[in-house]
């Protein structure tokens, strides 16, 4: 593995995530392939395409929501739990293009904060969606400092605000490790058999390694990849079986689906482990990230950049 700047690496996380969700965004429940066959070419341009009623470069509710955790561990002063979740219901109430089914009925029943998942898990039994995963980024960045049983720590509570499903948070604490294990210039691959032997919850962890072996294809997922289990293995597959930031994206949105969150999610990854440099500039030229609750605010890649020196520092 290269050795990058710290700052260079985190900055590929978010950045690489946000750029997942806009470039995957217009491919949500597509079919496999969609993407490759409308942009043959790997360096060609124009893959920032817009559709399905989002604009060209619009990131969708996985960076929002991202955001808005980072802002809040910024101006919290660290993690504040009814705080984010405040701010979660206040975008919710804002109607945003896209908003997961759990996370809407989680943020929107009237219950506090620290219940609210719970009921609904126990009501619906159903609650391992990748919608905090999906989210990730900001976070993942901001602990990775800490270590990692802090990182993995943080990682499950803000999962368990929406998610009251234990494997959502476990996939959300994976996502944050490898992330962590990468900035400090590691192979997040490596690490992956001594993570999932001693540091995921037993309950969970062997259904983890499966999607996360080396030979685990997405065709042998057995649900959707809205599903938190395929989308972190779909994501660590594509990091796995390719060579660079786009080749990485281009796989993921390729695997149809749920295709803005997993690609955001291997954005994030690939982000980390290529760095901000790797990503091509006609994806951060028109990447932009409304905030609909949050006044008229769109953030742009320079705010993106502000966020992350702020949450690194
Ligand atoms: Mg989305």
């Amino acid at each position: 593995m290269k050795r990058i700047q710290l700052i260079e690496r985190a900055g590929g996380v978010i950045v690489g995530a946000a750029v997942g969700d806009a470039l995957g965004a217009p491919f949500e429940f597509g079919p496999a392939g969609a993407f490759s066959a409308r942009f043959p070419s790997p360096d060609a341009g124009g893959e920032m395409c817009g559709g399905g009623g989002w604009d060209p470069g619009e990131a969708t509710d996985d960076t929002q929501m991202a955001v808005l955790v980072g802002e809040s561990l910024l101006e919290r002063g660290g993690l504040d739990l009814p705080d984010i979740f405040t701010r979660f219901q206040r975008w919710a109430a804002a109607e945003p293009k896209d908003i997961g089914l759990q996370t809407e009925d989680v943020l929107t029943n009237g219950m506090p904060w620290d219940l609210a998942a719970a009921i609904h898990f126990q009501v619906n039994l159903r609650a391992a969606g990748n919608g905090s995963l999906m989210r990730a980024s900001t976070s993942a960045v901001h602990f990775a400092a800490a270590g990692r049983g802090a990182t993995m720590d943080a990682a499950r509570r803000i999962a368990a605000l929406t998610h009251g499903d234990r494997a959502a948070w476990e996939g959300t604490a994976i996502f944050h490790e490898l992330v962590r294990v990468t900035l400090e210039d590691a192979d997040p691959l490596a690490a992956l058999p001594d993570l999932l032997r001693h540091h995921v919850h037993p309950d969970h962890s062997a259904r983890y390694a499966t999607v996360l072996a080396a030979d685990w294809h997405p065709d042998r997922a057995t649900e959707f990849n809205g599903a938190v289990w395929p989308c972190l293995g779909s994501a660590v597959w594509a990091l796995r079986t390719t060579d660079g930031f786009e080749e990485a994206l281009r796989a993921a949105i390729d695997l149809g689906g749920d295709t803005d969150t997993v690609a955001a999610v291997t954005g994030g990854l690939a982000g980390a482990y290529y760095g901000l440099d790797a990503i091509p500039a006609r994806w951060t030229e028109q990447l932009h990230v409304p905030l609909p609750g949050f006044g008229e605010r769109v953030l742009r890649l320079d705010d993106l950049l502000d966020l992350i020196a702020r949450l690194t520092r």
